[in-house]
This record gives C-alpha cells, structure tokens and sequence, in this order.
C-alpha cells in the first residue's frame, strides 16, 4: 500500500452519512476502520458532529464507482462519492462495503496499490498514475508490488469482493495511525505467535524466518565486538544460533521442552549452553563444543555468563536436583538442592566472578554465587525460576 503525503499522527473522527440505501455498507465500512487499533475513530451521523474533529461527507454520484480525495491540512479529505450503479443485484454488500472502505481510504492518505500499473486490476494496457500529484510512499512492512485482491486499495474492484481489509492493508493503517511504540535501544529475541524467532531491537530483522519448537524461549546476548547472537531451539529439535556473527544450525539435538542459554564472551565471540536429547549438559560455541559428561533434570535448562576475565562459567540443575557448576572457573557440585521443575540463573560480576541464583528445595531463593552462598529467606512460587544479572 502506498500513501499520498505523510499523514499526521493526531485523531480524527470523521462523521458520515450516506442515503440512498447504503446505511449497512457503510456502517460495515466504518466498522473495518474502528476493528483497527488506530489513533481514531469513524462515527456514522445524520446529526450532530460534537466530538468529531473533521467530518466526510458520504454522496451518492453517477456510475458503478466512487470517488475521494486526498487529506490536506491535517484532515481527512472532506467527500466521498458512492455510485449509485453499485445499488443493484449485480454487487453484493461486502462489494459495495469494499467500494465504500476503498474511498474512506484515500480520505486518510492511501494512493492505489497498483497506481503504478492500474492493469493489475483493471486489466487491458497499463496505466501508470505518476505521482498524482501528491507523490506516492511505500508504506514499510507492505508490498511494493500489487496482485489482485491483495488490498481494498487495488485501483479497480471485482464484482465480488470480501469488504474487508487485507493483512498487509491492516499493516498499513498501522503503520501511519496505529498507536505509538516504545522506542527500544536494546536487542531483545521471541518466539512470536507463528513460532517464528523475531528479533526487535537495534539491527534486528524482524521475523528471522527461522521456525522455533513450541514451548521454548530463545536466548540473546551482546558481542564484545558489537551486535548480538541468538541461540534458541529450532522446530526441529536441533539448536540454532543467529545474529550479527552468523547463522547455524549446529546440528546438535536439544531435549525436549527446554532452552539453551547464550552469553558473550570477554574477547568476542560467544558460549551457548544447553540440554541435549541425551539429557546433558552440552557447551557450543566460539570456545569450543563438548559433552560435558554431565546430566541435567527433566524439563530443565542451564545458565552461561561470560566471565570478565575470559572464559564461561554455566549453572545446571544435575540429575540428582543438586545445583552444578561448570566451566572455565571449574566444575563443582555445590551439594544445594534445587526446587523440582525450575532452573538457575546466573550472570557475570564486572570485576571477576559470577553472580549466581536459584530456588532451593525448600522454595525459598538461594544464592551460590562469587560473593557466598546462602538462603536469602524468600519463598518463591512453585515450579518459578529466578533470573539475576
Ligand atoms: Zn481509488
């Protein structure tokens, strides 16, 4: 979709009537609207305009199409024109709604899908609408290109249409009247609704395409040389990584229902840790990649932290329910019981060492880190994990 002129971020509420029959249409078209999380909101009225900040007056013209125009002065445009042509048995109502959503659109900003080759939908030579006098943007996240059917906003309508907006016209309203954001100046990885790993952030694509197994979490961190590295659990059980250093599947299988932990390590480069389908503790990484022998619970994951003096240290729950340590400061079963079901976290201390937490098996939060180890006398919810840094 493509917009005419940047469009204001301000709300508007636009007040429409419209005779001849049309009540339902455009009461569905106003509906397509207000079914957006948009900064404002469409009314229908016949009568007063308290409230409303501008006002579109809905006539019905001559001929089978409609017409509008373009928002000046940071208002919508104040006529669209409905065809009297479209009040017959040829167009059902989702048609004349679409017709209808289709005007409302260029009142707020949107050029045709297609102005570059109007034949995509209207078929015969292409016609190329230019700048039309008010330049045509691409809206971000939305196609450059056009396909029939592929937004309300396509030049010419088909007889029978959906009257609903497209996803990527859904993108678009977004884009220009959704609500504002958070600006966020820090890289953070999730798995999204359609189980792809998104990245958000700083030089984060976005959707990374890469499928994630349901029920895992990814884990990110920053590169002492800059950027960030992901490691997560693929769809097909195997962990991944991806980031400013690269794109792998490491080809090593994960257990089921478990996350790895990733960590940036003091001269560059990264650590991953995980829990591998034999149930032990694995390391990857630009330090290298070893079994280490060492058996994790069920249902548990580990925790990495990069120490400031080079080097990694990981914490696991064991399969005994004992806390484990392991690493280049050395491995030691610490002898503290952990909680069933949860995991530790632990973190690197900027002057050397680690800090280190957990639920112990008397649910209260334990620390075992550089600074001692102790009950800190908290009691946490069941089956819970405690993160630090
Ligand atoms: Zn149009």
């Amino acid at each position: 979709m493509t917009q005419s002129t940047p469009a204001h971020p301000g709300p508007a509420v636009a007040n429409m009537s419209l005779g001849g029959g049309y009540a339902p249409d455009l009461n569905n078209a106003i509906t397509n609207y207000n079914n957006q999380p948009l900064t404002f909101d469409m009314r229908r009225t016949t009568g007063s305009t308290a409230g409303c900040n501008a006002t579109i007056t809905a006539r019905v013209s001559g001929g089978t199409g409609g017409s509008s125009g373009f928002p000046s002065g940071g208002r919508p445009f104040g006529t669209i024109n409905i065809g009297s042509g479209l009040q017959s048995a040829t167009f059902p109502t989702a048609t004349v709604t679409h017709v209808i959503t289709h005007e409302l659109g260029h009142t707020i900003g949107f050029r045709h899908s297609d102005f570059f080759d109007r034949s995509i939908s209207c078929g015969g030579s292409p016609v190329n609408e230019g700048d039309g006098g008010v330049g045509a943007i691409l809206v971000p996240g939305t196609p450059s290109g056009a396909t029939v059917g592929g937004s309300v906003m396509n030049s010419c309508f088909r007889s029978v249409e959906p009257g609903v907006f497209t996803a990527t016209d859904g993108t678009a309203l977004r884009a220009l009247y959704g609500p504002s954001r958070p600006t966020i100046d820090f890289p953070i990885a999730f798995q999204a609704n359609t189980t792809v790993l998104w990245v958000v952030g700083p030089g984060g694509p976005g959707p990374t395409g890469l499928g994630m197994m349901p029920g895992t979490s990814p884990s990110i961190t920053k590169l002492a040389t800059g950027g960030y590295e992901v490691a997560f659990q693929a769809n097909t059980g195997r962990l991944w990584v991806t980031g400013t250093a690269g794109t792998a599947d490491t080809g090593l299988g994960m257990m089921v229902g478990t996350s790895p932990s990733i960590t940036g390590l003091a001269g560059g480069g990264f650590e991953v840790a995980f829990q591998a389908n034999t149930s032990r503790l694995w390391v990857t990484g630009t330090a290298g990649t070893a079994d280490t022998g060492l058996g994790m619970m069920v249902g548990t994951s580990p925790s990495i932290a990069g120490l400031a003096g080079g080097g990694f240290e990981a914490a696991f729950q064991a399969n005994t329910t004992r806390l484990w340590v392991t690493g280049t400061a050395g491995t030691a079963d610490t002898g503290l019981g952990m909680a069933a079901g949860t995991s530790p976290s632990m973190a690197a201390r900027p002057g050397g060492g680690f800090n280190l937490v957990f639920q112990a098996n008397t649910t209260s939060l334990w620390t075992a880190g550089s600074t001692g180890t102790g009950d800190l006398g908290l009691g946490m919810a069941v089956r819970t994990s405690p993160s630090t840094n």
